[in-house]
């Protein structure tokens, strides 16, 4: 039993060494990936459902690394936040996004402009200078700010709700827009949610699945997209993958529909043949 315990030992110490060594190349790697812009941001048209038009974009970010390919997000994203990385990465993504959009609001101007939706991850998010880097963008830009927002995570206004709620007050004071991303997967409680400035609710897929899958509860899209209308912000369903789902939220007049029905995350210049396309219409 001795020597059993032992060998244990042994081998856990060898997969911690290696998982180490492991964390801090890839750590390296990806502080190098910045600085050798290597990341890149692939572009998901939002569509209006009332009109079937694109009316704005998420930005996602990838990673294009010299051996592996296209990393997605969540095979990296994780890494990031631990080590701290996500918030000039974030930055990174916030101008980067930023700017494509004042090119496209330029390229095919519109009544609405086009807007943007950005991912901020919980660490960015309390991270002093967003407010500052924000309003640079903004300054140097010239975008109309209601045409920028933010995705913010269910779980993030739970964490310290005082402190947040200030800082999304202090974004919301520039006029940028802030969504709640995967909303009803998080445990916020609906009796806080009137009382942070949030514009967006963005109703996560497994529950727009539900309503070709048959399984969990379909209803849940409609309610909370009934939820918005009553607290007078937005919705987004996200992860529409058929026309059996964009029916269904038409029907419940959910405003904004995302996913693969519509169109996959691209570069931009993919996204852009998109949007010659529809104004050739
Ligand atoms: P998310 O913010 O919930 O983004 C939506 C994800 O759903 C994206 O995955 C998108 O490609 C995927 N998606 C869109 N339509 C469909 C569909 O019809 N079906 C299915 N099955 N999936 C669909 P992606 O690009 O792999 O990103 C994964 C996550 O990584 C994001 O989830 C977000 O949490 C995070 N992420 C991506 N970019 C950034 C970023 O710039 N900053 C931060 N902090 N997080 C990011
Ligand atoms: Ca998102
Ligand atoms: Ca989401
Ligand atoms: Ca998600």
């Amino acid at each position: 039993a001795k020597s059993g315990g032992r060998a244990r030992i042994d081998v856990f110490d060898g997969n911690l060494r290696r998982q180490a060594m492991t964390t801090m190349r890839t750590e390296a790697d990806l502080r190098a990936a910045l600085e050798l812009g290597q990341l890149c941001l692939y572009y998901q048209p939002i569509v209006s459902l009332r009109h079937g038009g694109i009316a704005g974009f998420e930005a996602l970010m990838r990673w294009n690394h010299p051996e592996r390919g296209l990393v997605p997000p969540n095979d990296f994203i994780p890494l990031a936040e631990e080590s701290g990385l996500i918030v000039p990465m974030g930055r990174w993504a916030l101008q980067e996004a930023t700017r494509q959009l004042v090119a496209w609001q330029l390229l095919f101007p519109r009544p609405t402009p086009l807007f943007m939706s950005v991912n901020v991850s919980s660490r960015q998010f309390r991270d002093d200078d967003l407010v500052s880097v924000v309003r640079d963008l903004l300054n140097e830009t010239g975008i109309p700010p209601s045409s920028l927002k933010l995705e913010l995570t269910e779980s993030l206004l739970m964490e310290n709700p005082a402190k947040c709620r200030a800082l999304m007050q202090s974004i919301r004071d520039m006029d940028v827009r802030l969504s709640i991303d995967d909303f009803g997967t998080g445990y916020s409680s609906l009796a806080y949610l009137h009382s942070f400035p949030v514009d967006t609710l963005k109703i996560d897929r497994t529950f727009v699945q539900a309503v070709s899958t048959g399984e969990g509860n379909a209803a849940i899209v409609h309610v909370i997209s009934t939820l918005a209308t009553i607290l007078n912000m937005d919705a987004v369903a996200e992860g529409v993958e058929t026309e059996q789902e964009a029916e269904y939220l038409r029907d419940i007049m959910c405003q904004y529909a995302q996913g693969y029905h519509f169109a996959r995350p691209a570069p931009a210049e993919t996204v852009e043949r998109l949007l010659v396309a529809e104004t050739e219409r």
